[in-house]
């Protein structure tokens, strides 16, 4: 019997669904696991990211099942949005035709995986039954005053000719398509996420188990600094403006006062003075300029508006320049410039010829310029001596008690924009009546339905608005005419709350049953890019809070365990279609089977880690996949009946390593550790089945391979399972545990050099023979490699240490 991987995938893939072992109810009685998979844009076919991906999780719920958890498992379609409506474009075909075209296709594909997840749970958010709750979503928060329409200067795409949220902009380029991004004066709706800033900044403190790397990027987004606002005086004026300051403790410090060019002050500090032009001129450059470029280092540039403001500090005019590195969005446009401990406002000090006064002791080996760390305050009058916290405080109370300043807290987050000029998505549940205003949509009246048109290219207002008979409605609240908001939601308002949904799907009268979410919720493990660290992470941690605070969520955090997975390159670069250096998935299923594929994804390297991808990667797992099959089938035949020998024992002790192994690893998510244990029991195995193997301990030892290998490569472990006599699934099988007593060795770390050079390491047993350790010498990869087409001379065996092998 040969091991055709085509004809056993399909048979078990088929089984598992007939099954229900992965179709689950909430049961108080067991354990709980949630694992979820970010869910997929269907915007095309499976890549070797979402077998990754999706290789991982099918080896958690395997895993977890074994264990003895109830474990959910479910898949859905992030199926609004650009991805789905630019292939639509391109292909021509209708956005729902194709996304669901699409639906399809990637169903299959994922089930050739062998990748299991309780598929009476699908949800899609284009289908009306899903929508519907996040218009539902927006009404509540619309409620809430949480949701808000307003002018703003806002980020264009002019490629995708839609507005973006700012976290959707990437070093001034559009996220998804690269295009360079254009502020534009626009009215939208925003999501009122910064009520939420401090409590999603104070959470990630809980977030133990997120990687360090994406705690850090929230804490920067959210960006929380605490300071002082205060004004200032024009001189000679009736004029005055605030500014914000994290250092208010440098205020004697400040030597002038800098405005961003779109500050509402600067036109009339400049009317009529000898600046005017100059300034128009600046302004007009600086608007042209993205954020990007103002905020870049490097030579910074101002104009002076001719005029002072006052030091409320010292009581000196200080001089009030425009500068395009102060950005009107942030703080209050307006700052003090402290060029003895700010290097860019020394900098700026520096080239325009303005005073520069330390406020802040340096330590006497500092030779730097603007010195910004901790240190006693001098030339500061009432500060002077004072430490940096403690004369922040001594400051902030003076600028209170004359009646100036407050202390604030600022924030960089900015409220979410989640309006979209695009066709492809939720229409928002808003009617504009002439009378009354913005109205909400009655919630009896949900969903308002996206109507179907063939016209839905972008063309810088949102397609809907060109349909006469969905624009045009009656007001909800006086019954005269009206029109919709023909705008639509930004996708990650969909996946904000999707993992809530899959608690109870199917649910036509509620969000979700809060009692079925209590059960499920929080994710045990969610697992996906690390590109939306910011995004969706920071979107479905506020909306879960908001749904928290409604009594609906059980959890303040719905993500217990973070896992980012590493990208897939080949050639240096990441796969993509646009770099031409993609492997189809497909092929290889066809070629080498759905468990060699697995297998290779998990042996790739560290999950965390950037792979590079490795032609012969598959061929190496699939030729494994086949020596397991052969050693399995081949062991009915010829297996000694007799007593237990020592050497036998130690066979046995191998395989209960390799549990020991496997499940350690698995736990600390490093799977790629774990296939070389389950080769190396397999080779084993392989020895002591040639030296004569007595039957119970090879049957022993064969059943712990198979259960380990069952979450890895499981339409294989499950047909030898059953070819080896056992009439459970595997699936369901317990999960091994070890014998710590039988474990136990004594172990060494043999070096090995390859002319004196060292070239690897490995543990062996410390009592190691000295041709075993040649043996095992030889066998290493890496010292093959080393060795290559020259041809050994000697070997060198100082057992259990040392092993040089002399190539000539
Ligand atoms: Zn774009
Ligand atoms: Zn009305």
């Amino acid at each position: 019997m040969s091991y055709e991987h085509q004809k056993i995938e399909a048979k078990w893939q088929e089984r598992w669904a007939e099954s229900g072992v992965f179709e689950v109810e909430a049961d108080p009685d067991r354990p709980k696991f949630y694992n979820l998979c970010m869910y997929p844009y269907p915007s095309g076919a499976l890549h070797q990211g979402h077998v990754r991906n999706y290789t991982f999780g099918d080896l958690l719920t395997r895993y977890k099942t074994m264990r003895g958890f109830n474990v959910l498992s479910p898949m859905g379609w992030d199926s609004f949005g650009l991805p789905a409506e630019n292939a639509a474009i391109s292909s021509g075909v209708h956005p729902r035709e194709n996304t669901e075209a699409q639906i399809a296709q990637m169903s299959e594909q994922i089930k050739r995986l062998g990748a299991m997840y309780d598929w009476r749970r699908e949800l899609a958010s284009h289908h009306p039954d899903y929508y519907r709750w996040d218009q539902w979503l927006f009404l509540q928060l619309f409620d809430r005053d949480l949701a808000y329409k307003a002018e703003a200067p806002v980020n264009w795409c002019p490629n995708d000719q839609t507005v973006l949220a700012n976290e959707q902009v990437v070093d001034g380029h559009c996220e998804r398509c690269g295009a360079e991004v254009v502020k534009r004066n626009l009215s939208q709706w925003f999501f009122r996420i910064t009520d939420y800033a401090e409590r999603l900044l104070g959470d990630i403190d809980q977030l133990e188990e997120w990687p360090d790397r994406v705690r850090t990027m929230q804490r920067n987004w959210i960006g929380r600094s605490e300071g002082a606002t205060f004004t200032m005086d024009v001189a000679d004026s009736d004029l005055s403006f605030e500014v914000f300051t994290t250092r208010p403790d440098t205020i004697f410090g400040m030597t002038f006062a800098v405005l961003s060019p779109e500050h509402p002050l600067v036109d009339r500090l400049v009317e009529g003075g000898e600046y005017q032009e100059e300034m128009r001129r600046y302004q007009a450059q600086a608007a042209r300029a993205s954020e990007i470029e103002r905020l870049a280092e490097g030579d910074k540039t101002g104009v002076f508006t001719g005029r002072y403001a006052i030091n409320p500090a010292t009581g000196r005019p200080v001089p009030i320049w425009v500068a395009d590195y102060v950005l009107m969005g942030y703080g209050t446009g307006a700052i003090m410039a402290v060029p003895g401990q700010d290097q860019r406002d020394w900098d700026f000090a520096t080239k325009y010829g303005i005073d520069i006064i330390r406020t802040v002791q340096p330590p006497d080996d500092f030779e730097g310029e603007a010195y910004v760390g901790d240190g006693p305050a001098i030339n500061s009058d009432f500060l002077d001596g004072l430490e940096m916290v403690e004369a922040k405080d001594r400051i902030s109370d003076w600028l209170v008690e004359k009646g100036i300043g407050e202390r604030t807290v600022q924030y960089r987050l900015r409220d979410w924009l989640i309006s979209r000029q695009r066709y492809w998505g939720c229409p928002i549940p808003i009617v504009s009546c002439p009378d009354c205003g913005l109205v909400p949509v009655p919630e009896d009246q949900l969903p308002v339905l996206l109507p179907d048109t063939q016209d839905y290219a972008p063309k810088g207002r949102s397609p809907l608005a060109a349909i006469d008979s969905f624009v045009e409605t009656t007001c909800p609240a006086c019954g005269g005419p009206a029109q919709r908001e023909t705008d639509t939601m930004d996708t990650f308002v969909d996946s904000s709350w999707y993992f809530l949904r899959f608690a109870d799907p199917r649910n036509e009268d509620r969000i979700f049953d809060p009692e079925a979410a209590a059960y499920w919720m929080p994710i045990d493990q969610y697992i996906g890019g690390v590109e939306h660290a910011v995004l969706h992470l920071l979107y479905a941690r506020f909306i879960t809070k908001v749904l928290f605070d409604m009594g609906l969520a059980p959890v303040e955090e719905p993500f217990a365990r973070l896992f980012t997975q590493g990208m897939i390159t080949l050639g240096g670069a990441k796969m993509s279609k646009s770099k031409g250096n993609v492997v189809d998935p497909l092929d290889l299923l066809a070629s080498h089977g759905a468990d060699a594929l697995r297998l290779y994804h998990l042996f790739m390297g560290p999950p965390t880690d950037d792979a590079a991808w490795d032609q012969n990667g598959v061929d190496g797992t699939a030729r494994f996949l086949d020596r397991v099959w052969r050693l399995v089938t081949a062991g009915a035949e010829g297996l000694q009946e007799r007593d237990e020998t020592p050497a036998d024992r130690e066979v046995l002790a191998e395989a209960h390593r390799a549990v020991r192994k496997v499940t350690e690893d698995i736990e600390r998510f490093a799977f790629n550790t774990a296939v070389p244990a389950l080769m190396s029991l397999s080779n084993t195995l392989s020895d002591y089945l040639k030296a004569g193997a007595r039957r119970e301990t090879f049957e022993a030892a064969t059943e712990l391979l198979l259960l380990l290998l069952s979450p890895m490569a499981p339409h294989l472990a499950h047909e030898l399972w059953e070819a080896t006599g056992h009439t459970t699934m595997l699936a369901t099988e317990t999960w091994p545990e070890w014998d710590s007593e039988l474990v136990k060795r004594e172990v060494a770390t043999l070096v090995i050099q390859v002319n004196g050079k060292v070239r690897d390491r490995t543990e062996v047993p410390a009592d190691i023979s000295a041709e075993e350790a040649e043996r095992v010498a030889l066998a290493s990869e890496r010292i093959q490699e080393w060795i290559g087409d020259g041809t050994v001379r000697k070997v060198i065996a100082r057992p259990p240490r040392l092993v040089n092998v002399v190539v000539g």
